[in-house]
């Protein structure tokens, strides 16, 4: 799938992210803030799924 450069920093971005809080949740496992890392990279792969969707459908590049 060819994407475009603005699109690479979108997913990029919100990797970073997402790895940030699957390793902090793993390093804390068990505990309550732990938790909360694992809810909080659920919702932050949620939000990639919807800004990604959006931006196929308006980008003319990607798609
Ligand atoms: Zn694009």
């Amino acid at each position: 799938m060819k994407t475009c450069p603005r699109m690479s920093r979108i997913r990029s971005d919100f990797e970073k992210d997402i790895r940030f809080l699957t390793v902090y949740a793993e390093r804390k496992a068990g505990t309550p803030p732990a938790k909360t890392s694992a809810k909080q990279a659920i919702t932050v792969k949620r939000n990639m799924a919807r800004a990604m969707s959006r931006h196929f459908a308006r980008c003319p590049e990607c798609g």
